[in-house]
């Protein structure tokens, strides 16, 4: 669905033809498994819930428009979104896998999909020739930009120009930068995924996932696969991330200038070893991130002078929460090692850097003074 409105407008779901009854400004949460039909041959659009769902339909179409994408597909995870684009292959196709990815999908890729026969090639998609790895077999190279946790940031048009040549999918996860910052469908990708459950949604307080297209077979691949495997989002679930969407431009911008003072002041630290940021100038990524994006969103990586270090702040914080996900208005900070990243094998985490001295900031839009306060106040206990 495109709309020419701008994006703040898309984000507050205008009236998308599915439309109650009683015209309310909040869209209806239709809990319900099934829709009766008044006689043979008729029928509202609708059948059964796991199928659509009005409210479901609803945020599918908000979802398409802030990624101008023709189709949104709503699944019940992220990891669900992700594992209905792996169902898209077949025994025996090969996948060029980024290696610097949120765990749960190195897991997915290496513990099912392989199992399934689906073969992988892990590389560097943000400096490394990613021709060099494609095979006769080659499906898709799978993607995030910037990376999780280590920040890498890949030039998502020049990447799309090869696979198209090649006749391979380009497959991103945006999740980081949500629609907001980053369209990698504009710039050539094939699919996009996005953990709703982070930015989308906005507010830790739900889990869902979204896959979304400009392929009309693609899309009906993947709605076979929504019906047929069953990981639908519910009605109630897809109310709340329509909820939270309403904000997600404000929640971004303040995230985002939060984030900018804070990767700053923590380059000023005697205790930090390295500011992992995209938006700072001296990162690797910046001016594809100035080409590709419209901020840099509001993850940052950290590395201090030890684990003893790591772990006092870890022990410490009373602001911010010690948890994982990311995406929320209040601040997380995520130990990679031992939480979103534990399922990496070691090798790869060595090779990407990930030790136990390194942090994750995804910050929140709390009051700046009070978290450079609290950043403060750890550091020095
Ligand atoms: C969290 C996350 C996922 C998985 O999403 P869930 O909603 O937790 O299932 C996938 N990709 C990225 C980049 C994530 O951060």
């Amino acid at each position: 669905m495109k709309w020419d409105v701008s994006f703040e407008t898309k984000c507050q779901g205008m009236d998308l033809g599915i439309q109650d009854q009683y015209h309310a400004i909040s869209f209806p949460i239709y809990q319900t498994a099934t829709f009766s039909r008044s006689r043979l041959g008729e029928e509202s659009g609708f059948d059964y819930t796991r199928q659509t769902n009005p409210t479901r339909s609803q945020l599918e179409s908000v979802v398409a428009g802030l990624e101008n994408a023709e189709e949104a597909v709503a699944f019940s995870s992220g990891m669900a979104a992700v594992s209905a684009v792996m169902h898209l292959f077949a025994p025996g196709d090969h996948v060029i896998m980024d290696m610097d990815l949120y765990g749960g999908s190195v897991r997915l890729f290496n513990q099912v999909c392989k199992k399934y026969g689906i073969e992988f090639s892990t590389a560097d998609c943000s400096s490394e020739d990613i021709s060099a790895y494609i095979r006769e077999n080659t499906k898709a190279v799978y993607l995030e930009t910037p990376t999780n946790p280590m920040m890498h940031v890949t030039d998502i048009e020049k990447l799309a120009e090869l696979t198209r040549s090649r006749g391979v999918l380009l497959i991103v996860d945006n999740t980081f930068l949500s629609p907001y910052f980053q369209n990698p469908l504009d710039l050539g990708a094939d699919i996009v995924i996005h953990s709703g459950t982070k930015y989308i949604a906005g507010h830790h307080d739900t889990i869902g996932g979204f896959v979304m297209t400009n392929d009309r077979d693609i899309a009906d691949k993947l709605r076979l696969n929504v019906t047929t495997i069953g990981a639908c989002l519910s009605p109630f679930d897809s109310w709340l991330i329509l909820r939270g969407i309403r904000t997600l431009a404000v929640r971004m911008d303040r995230a985002e200038s939060n984030a900018i003072r804070i990767a700053e002041h923590l380059k000023q630290s005697p205790h930090v070893k390295k500011v992992i940021y995209p938006g700072l100038k001296e990162h690797p990524g910046y001016d594809i991130m100035k080409k590709q994006a419209r901020g840099f969103g509001a993850m940052i990586t950290f590395e201090v002078e030890s684990r003893e270090f790591a772990e006092k702040i870890l022990n410490n914080v009373q602001l911010f929460y010690f948890a994982e996900s990311l995406g929320g208005t209040e601040t997380l900070i995520t130990y990679p090692i031992t939480q979103t990243h534990a399922a990496v094998p070691k090798e790869l985490l060595e090779k990407n850097g990930i030790n136990d001295s390194l942090l994750r900031l995804s910050v929140g839009i709390e009051g700046v003074e009070d978290l450079i306060g609290e950043l403060d106040r750890v550091f020095s206990i």
